[in-house]
């Protein structure tokens, strides 16, 4: 992975450090001198990850920070702030503006290192799903971009994993206000319930008495469930190289004792905001690629996910041994209906007649529109004969009741033709399987239409 880092300080000889520091470690390194100028940058969309001195003329770290996540474009940048003194008051200040973390001058810290490199890989990853998504469905995006902005991240749910009662009490206290937090002292028992609990984070107090709670962060982050809920480890100042260790695993972010509550506070909302954000990101992914496969007029499948599937069934159907059928269906004199009657009321008719096949037809058996007035049906562990049979009760299912148009004021006779074809095994293909079956269609075209021909094979 190599990510794009842009170092923002307005004194050259502290660019020239860290570029240094960073080139070293192989990232690639962009420079500004001002808030304005890393603005502009961001905007274009040039950094992956952001290192903001606080102490500038003009427009102060903070305020270049508030100004990136409150913009949609440039909100899901990782900003990380580099203060001159460890200060608490900082620190609160930078995570309210909405910094991702820290550093500290002078920047030297391996574990801070390995923090940029995991906000790097976040960012990276959100950068894929974003493509992803919006490649094919613009709309929405805006929506979960916007959704991002606004959210606070308050009111997510919290487990934390802590055996020793005085600081699990601390440490509720301090999240009371702005979390729901359930607390388990059993590690086994906390990943039991983190992957059952749909929590937006996971805390984890490094120094569990007997059990190692790095093995605790590892399983979660190797389950499926709690793959990507975000983990944040509370430590001792001496476990310096367990945290470093812990962000190798997958661990997020951590706190040192004595912990300071604003900071808790404000660290776990960073969480959970970034948490829900990548779920929004997934659901309109998932969202996207449902559209992909989905015909838009009927909601059936459409040709694309028929010709990807069918060739899997075939091999399914060869590999047991057992039968599959396919038949395909086309309205007839369809184009009379559009003619007499208009497109909307074609399409009324697209709609009623897919309702009737999906009742036709069996939870199992793949039903796509291929286009216009044409539909498959591909019915796995079914041979000719019973093909046929549902075949025929589609062809009356249609014929028997008028289709309703015009909203239910006036209605229309709608018939259809279907041709049936069933698989031959071995020497059989799926374009095969489907061009018998469109010949037997022909067939029942030219014989008079509101029939059924099966194939002769
Ligand atoms: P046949 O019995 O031989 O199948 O005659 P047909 O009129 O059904 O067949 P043809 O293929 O000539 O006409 C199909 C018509 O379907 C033409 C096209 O305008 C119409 N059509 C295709 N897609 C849609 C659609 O999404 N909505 C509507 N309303 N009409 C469509
Ligand atoms: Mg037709
Ligand atoms: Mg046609």
């Amino acid at each position: 992975m190599t990510a794009r880092i842009l170092v923002v300080d307005d004194v050259p000889a502290n660019l020239k450090l860290l570029e240094a520091r960073l080139t070293a470690e192989y990232f690639e390194v962009v420079t500004a001198s001002s808030g304005p100028e890393a603005l502009a940058i961001c905007e274009r969309a040039q950094c992956d990850v952001v290192l903001l001195d606080v102490m500038m003329p003009g427009m102060n770290g903070f305020e270049v920070c508030r100004r990136l996540k409150a913009d949609p474009k440039t909100h899901h940048i990782p900003v990380v702030m580099i203060t001159a003194l460890d200060q608490p008051s900082d620190r609160v200040t930078g995570l309210e503006a909405g910094a991702d973390d820290f550093l500290t001058k002078p920047v030297a810290d391996v574990a801070l290192l390995a923090r940029i490199r995991s906000l790097a890989r976040l960012k990276l990853l959100g950068d894929e799903l974003r493509l992803r998504a919006q490649t094919t469905r613009e709309i929405g995006m805006s929506d979960t971009l916007m959704e991002a902005v606004a959210d606070t991240g308050e009111g997510g749910r919290v487990l934390l994993v802590d055996d020793r009662p005085s600081s699990a009490e601390r440490i509720c206290k301090a999240l009371a206000r702005t979390q729901t937090v359930d607390v388990e002292p059993e590690p086994q028992e906390a990943l039991f319930r983190a992957a059952e609990g749909d929590y937006d984070v996971v805390v984890v107090a490094l120094s569990l008495a007997d059990f190692d709670a790095l093995r605790l962060c590892a399983q979660l982050r190797s389950l499926e469930r709690t793959r990507m809920t975000p983990i944040v480890l509370i430590a001792d100042p001496e476990q310096n190289a367990r945290v470093l260790r812990g962000l190798e695993v997958g661990v997020n972010d951590y706190l040192m004792r004595p912990i300071e509550p604003n900071e808790l506070t404000a660290r776990i909302r960073t969480q959970v905001r970034r948490r829900r954000y990548t779920a929004r990101l997934r659901d309109n992914l998932q969202t996207s690629m449902e559209l992909a496969i989905t015909d838009g007029l009927t909601g059936l499948n459409n040709r694309r996910y028929m010709e990807m599937h069918l060739q899997t069934l075939l091999d399914q159907a060869e590999s047991r041994g057992r039968p599959l059928s396919a038949l395909v269906a086309d309205i007839d004199l369809f184009k009379g209906v559009n003619d007499g009657f208009g497109h909307d009321a074609g399409d009324e008719v697209l709609r009623e007649f897919s309702r009737r096949l999906k009742a036709s037809v069996r939870g199992i058996d793949l039903v796509c529109r291929l286009g216009g007035e044409e539909f498959v049906v591909v019915m796995p562990e079914t041979d000719a004969q019973v093909a046929r049979v549902v075949a025929e009760r589609i062809r009356s299912k249609t014929a028997a009741q008028p289709f309703a148009i015009a909203g239910g004021a006036q209605s229309i006779d709608v018939t259809v033709s279907v041709g049936v074809a069933s698989f031959l095994g071995k020497s059989d293909d799926a374009a095969a399987l489907l061009k018998r079956a469109d010949v037997a269609l022909y067939r029942a075209k030219a014989d008079g239409r509101n029939r059924v021909v099966a194939d002769a094979a």
